[in-house]
């Protein structure tokens, strides 16, 4: 299974992505975290993409296409992997596309983790993390709504989007999720 999780900052995609890993056996990735480490281990593509993440502001394509698509090459993708944070805008969905298809691969499905901003920001204020601050998260927000937001329609429009609510324990919102696959994996079968 190819599957992409959407959701806005603080959506708790990260405890979500972990435990449909251990059930899906494929692996996940995370262009945050891709990012962070190069960051951490000063790379020029860390050191170029460190400027604007501190600002809240999406890194370039060139730099994020390439990490991805890298990725995307390695052995342990070819059954699978689960997409956390990309894409994240409508170039970036076509680019996929574009690099799954060369591999005749393609998404199975996309799910969706809603949540209202005004809980998105109660949150934030509970956790902390190095790109917390509250006015740079709330630029993160509004990236969300206008660059990511839009690929919903463009994945609803494919019959492959999965909305689910994201409020509730984990347990709660993970039985939502295993639904979903569920969804996805009988729809793959048709295919
Ligand atoms: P969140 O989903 O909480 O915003 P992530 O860990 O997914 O956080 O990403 C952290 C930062 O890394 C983003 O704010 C952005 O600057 C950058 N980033 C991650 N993925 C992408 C992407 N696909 N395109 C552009 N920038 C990205």
């Amino acid at each position: 299974m190819r599957i992409i999780l959407i959701g806005p900052p603080g959506a708790g995609k990260g405890t979500q992505c972990q435990r449909l890993v251990d059930l899906l056996h494929v692996p996940h990735l995370s262009t945050g975290e891709m990012l962070r480490a190069a960051v951490r281990a000063g790379t020029p593509e860390g050191l170029q993409a460190a400027a604007y993440m501190t600002q809240g502001q999406l890194v370039p394509d060139p730099i994020i296409v390439g990490m991805v698509s890298r990725r995307l090459e390695m052995e342990d993708c070819r059954n699978g992997c689960l997409l956390d944070g990309f894409p994240r805008t409508l170039p970036q969905a076509a680019t996929l596309d574009e690099l799954l298809e060369r591999r005749a691969m393609s998404v199975d499905g996309v799910i969706e983790l809603a949540v209202p901003r005004d809980e998105l920001v109660r949150r934030m204020l509970a956790r902390k993390r190095e790109d917390d601050d509250p006015e740079v998260f709330a630029k993160r927000i509004t990236s969300f709504e206008l660059q990511t937001a839009p690929l919903l329609d463009y994945y609803a429009r494919q019959g492959k989007l999965a909305s689910i609510d994201g409020l509730g324990t984990a347990e709660e919102i993970f039985s939502r999720v295993q639904a979903a696959v569920g969804r996805f994996e009988r729809a793959a079968r048709r295919r």
